[in-house]
């Protein structure tokens, strides 16, 4: 076969009509097009279709890639042979869906729409955060620079782009509201705080917004599931940092942790299983009574595996200590003066 120049066959064949082409029905959803997975058993539709990006992604299986990678699963075929598959056939027009059921009640307390809504934001917040220079400031007072911005996908909301946006593509206002994207009187409820999204599998699952104004509300949060933040960061890690505060997350994804946040100072038992199997834990809580006393109850609940790390003096929390000029060589300090792990532990922890 001879070269194939790879970029020219995918603008050849645009994804939504090669994968629709396959019998996948799929709907448009503003810039987008969803479908069930072909990949995966489903009555619900999961497949989501990037035709900017020539791209796919399913939220159920997690399949995901370009045209060619669409096809050579489908086809269960090699690159070349994809190739070949894709210069041969012609797509037919984009299939559409008659189909009039409802959203779909599956494991995620999710539906397909919440995620274009949710990914939507979380672009829309990345996008004016990158033309903010006042929170890009906020964020670099904190520590906090254009690495992590880029990869946590941090955001800052204007109060401008989200309505206009959700209108325009006719996502459900009220449904906005009721995850908290849209206060009551229809603004933006995060207008004026920078976005911290959680991302899982690449997506925003949840956010966060933090206030630039001190005189507001610190924090506010989505009316979702409070998640662990950063629980992609540190699956399957052999230590694990565990931190309060969103900010005291991202310090610690500054300095490339291991971390996640619990998002306050107690979390119920069921959210911090995802620690059940984690040899080692090192708690950095803030430096007052009531943090402390959460870590000491936290660490007795580990057992061996977790450590204390008590923040200097003077030091509120780990946020704190990022913003400092030594705050990376204070830590680090004090993570070497923890010394070794304990010994060989139980997995399950003692109830
Ligand atoms: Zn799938």
């Amino acid at each position: 076969m001879p070269s194939v120049d790879v970029e020219l066959v995918k603008q050849h064949n645009p994804i939504e009509q090669v994968i629709a082409s396959h019998g996948v029905k799929l709907q448009q959803r503003g810039e987008r097009f969803v479908g069930c997975c072909p990949f995966h058993d489903e009555q619900h539709p999961s497949l989501v279709v990037y035709p900017n990006t020539r791209s796919f992604f399913c939220f159920g299986c997690k399949a995901s890639g370009d045209v060619i990678d669409f096809v050579r699963r489908k086809e269960n075929v090699g690159f070349r042979r994809a190739l070949e598959l894709l210069g041969e056939a012609a797509p037919q027009g984009v299939a559409t869906s008659d189909d009039k059921r409802g959203p779909a009640p599956s494991e995620s307390p999710l539906t397909v729409d919440d995620r274009l809504i949710l990914a939507a934001a979380c672009d829309l917040y990345h996008e004016a955060l990158r033309r903010n220079e006042r929170a890009l400031r906020y964020l670099d007072s904190r520590g906090i620079g254009m690495p992590v911005v880029r990869e946590c996908r941090l955001g800052y909301s204007d109060g401008q782009a989200l309505k206009p946006f959700l209108r325009r593509h006719r996502f459900s206002l009220r449904r906005a509201a009721e995850m908290g994207l849209l206060r009551k009187d229809g603004n933006e409820a995060l207008a004026g705080r920078v976005v911290i999204p959680e991302l899982r599998g690449g997506e925003c699952a949840w956010m966060v917004g933090r206030a630039l104004n001190e005189r507001r509300l610190k924090y506010l949060g989505l009316s979702l599931p409070k998640p662990i933040l950063g629980y992609e960061r540190v699956r399957g890690q052999s230590r694990v940092f565990v931190t309060e505060g969103a900010f005291d997350y991202l310090t610690g994804v500054s300095w490339n942790l291991p971390i996640c946040a619990l998002l306050g100072t107690h979390a119920r038992a069921e959210r911090l299983r995802f620690l059940d199997r984690v040899p080692e834990v090192v708690l950095v809580f803030d430096n007052d009574d009531e943090g402390q006393h959460a870590a000491r109850e936290l660490a007795d609940s580990l057992g061996a595996r977790a450590r204390l790390l008590r923040l200097p003096d003077g030091v509120k929390d780990l946020g704190e200590l990022g913003a400092s000029a030594d705050g990376r060589e204070t830590f680090f300090r004090l993570v070497a003066e923890l010394g070794p792990a304990g010994k060989e532990v139980q997995h399950a922890p003692a109830s």
